[in-house]
């Protein structure tokens, strides 16, 4: 969040429109498709990864070593060779040709060459256009994010990259030319990957099985590590997107197919595109102390947003986190009988914390998950009271989804907004980083209670801020 600027009254119509559609016509009977389902599948429970009886991959790989990282990778290549071999003539009508060359390398070890460079210090997975080339580094980028994230996270990446490759053969079918913008590749890019991840989890691959809960929450985390620094603009020739954008691709191609991932172009993307440099005045480079001055500019920034509702609004007081009658959900609880959010302001500081990103890559202690996730948990209980104003049920199977797409309206009218508090550059994937967290309480109802999909919680925190608050009541009934 950036701190200071003039305390001017936040646009009336921000505050209405966030409220505008939050009606009461919810009851603990609703019927919550939303909360059971991603994207329609059902939300599935078991061990996500390389199936048991995975055929061998029957590829040339250059420098191909026996560990699991080259295991993974080989299995994903040709997993998407197979998803390629029926999309490409049955989308685009045109024949699949697997890539040129596959290259397994060691970025600590002896350098490898491609037409792209040395491999040597590299620490990456990439397609090279010139030699048609898909190469990894399973020296130190694939056994950090297996052990990280899991095997499903050099599935992700190296799906990513096959799609790179994917472009190099439909060209000006997916508007490719010598000048695209970078981002508009990777979001095609993070697009096809999900519609190949939609065919995985409908049980199409021959190599892995995924899950839609813990199984895509492993895919979303790898998106979310891969995400550029805070603060890069989207018009940066290397820019890649925030997790927030590139979520957004992969969720669509998810829901869509390859040729609707083809068909984004920079018009079509970039009024949704979250990637911007810091305000030069933001001196803080987006991260304030959670403190009790913050504390107070997020009570006025929520009163402002949520005026629109005419309840009366809950006020946060830091008596730990805990409520003395109902059920508690530290470190921030909605407490209906006062009209409350006690939080317990030193545990919510250390949540708060700057993200240490180089740390995070490597798997080190990164620090906290950025002020924006501290804030948006308390956000979110804020939320429930104004829910509860309303007369909608805090604990139905939607409620923390409702509770999401809240936080996410809250989200988008703080960045227009002129107060003390305002979004800034990375703020968005601080609050993702939180809702990929199995303990986050931004999707959870008044008991803590939380859908297992990582997957339907961004999402609902994704409509609400593009969306305003009118989907909330709407979609999460
Ligand atoms: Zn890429």
């Amino acid at each position: 969040m950036k701190p200071g600027g003039t305390a001017r009254l936040l646009v009336a119509a921000v505050a209405g429109a966030l409220v505008l559609g939050l009606t009461a016509c919810t009851g603990d009977d609703a019927r919550g498709t939303a909360a059971t389902t991603v994207d329609g599948l059902p939300i599935t429970h078991f061990a996500s990864g390389l199936k048991a009886n995975a055929p061998k991959p029957d590829l040339n790989v250059t420098n191909l070593s026996g560990d699991d990282s080259d295991k993974v990778a080989t299995a994903t290549i040709a997993d998407v060779e197979d998803y390629w071999s029926d999309r490409l003539p049955d989308d685009f009508g045109i024949r699949f040709e697997p890539v040129t060359r596959l290259l397994s390398y060691e970025s600590n070890g002896p350098n490898q060459k491609n037409a792209c460079g040395d491999t040597r210090r590299n620490v990456n997975a990439f397609y090279c256009g010139r030699d048609d080339s898909v190469s990894w580094d399973r020296g130190v980028l694939l056994p950090n994010m297996i052990q990280q994230f899991g095997p499903l996270s050099v599935v992700t990446v190296l799906a990513h990259e096959f799609g790179h490759a994917v472009q190099f053969r439909l060209r000006d079918k997916a508007g490719i030319s010598g000048n695209t913008p970078t981002i508009v590749k990777e979001q095609q890019a993070d697009c096809f990957a999900g519609n190949y991840f939609r065919w995985v989890v409908e049980g199409k691959s021959r190599y892995f099985a995924v899950s839609t809960s813990d199984g895509l929450n492993a895919a979303l985390s790898s998106l979310f590590l891969v995400r550029d620094s805070a603060g890069t603009s989207a018009t940066d020739s290397q820019a890649h997107g925030t997790a927030f954008d590139r979520i957004f691709a992969f969720q669509l191609g998810f829901e869509k197919s390859p040729k609707d991932c083809a068909a984004l172009t920079l018009a079509t993307i970039q009024p949704r595109l979250t990637e911007r440099p810091f305000d030069p005045t933001d001196r803080n480079k987006g991260d304030v102390p959670i403190n009790d001055a913050t504390i107070s500019a997020l009570q006025a920034s929520l009163n402002d947003s949520f005026a629109g509702a005419k309840v009366p609004a809950p006020s946060i007081v830091a008596t730990g986190g805990r409520c003395p009658d109902s059920p508690s959900t530290p470190p921030a609880s909605y407490c209906p009988a006062s009209n409350t959010v006690s939080i317990d302001l030193r545990t919510l500081a250390a949540l708060g914390r700057p993200v240490d990103q180089e740390a995070e890559f490597n798997g080190e202690d990164s620090g906290g998950h950025g002020d924006f996730a501290a804030l948006s948990e308390v956000a979110s209980r804020y939320a429930l009271g104004i829910e509860r104003g309303v007369g909608a049920s805090l604990t139905n199977p939607n409620a923390g989804l409702r509770t999401a797409c809240l936080v996410g309206a809250w989200a988008a009218a703080t960045s227009k907004s002129t107060r003390d508090l305002r979004l800034s550059a990375g703020d968005l994937d601080e609050a993702i980083s939180d809702l990929l967290r199995p303990e986050s309480l931004i999707a959870s109802d008044v008991n803590g209670r939380r859908v297992d999909a990582g997957f339907t919680r961004v999402e609902a925190m994704r409509i609400g801020y593009l969306q305003g608050s009118g989907p909330c009541s709407t979609q999460y009934g």
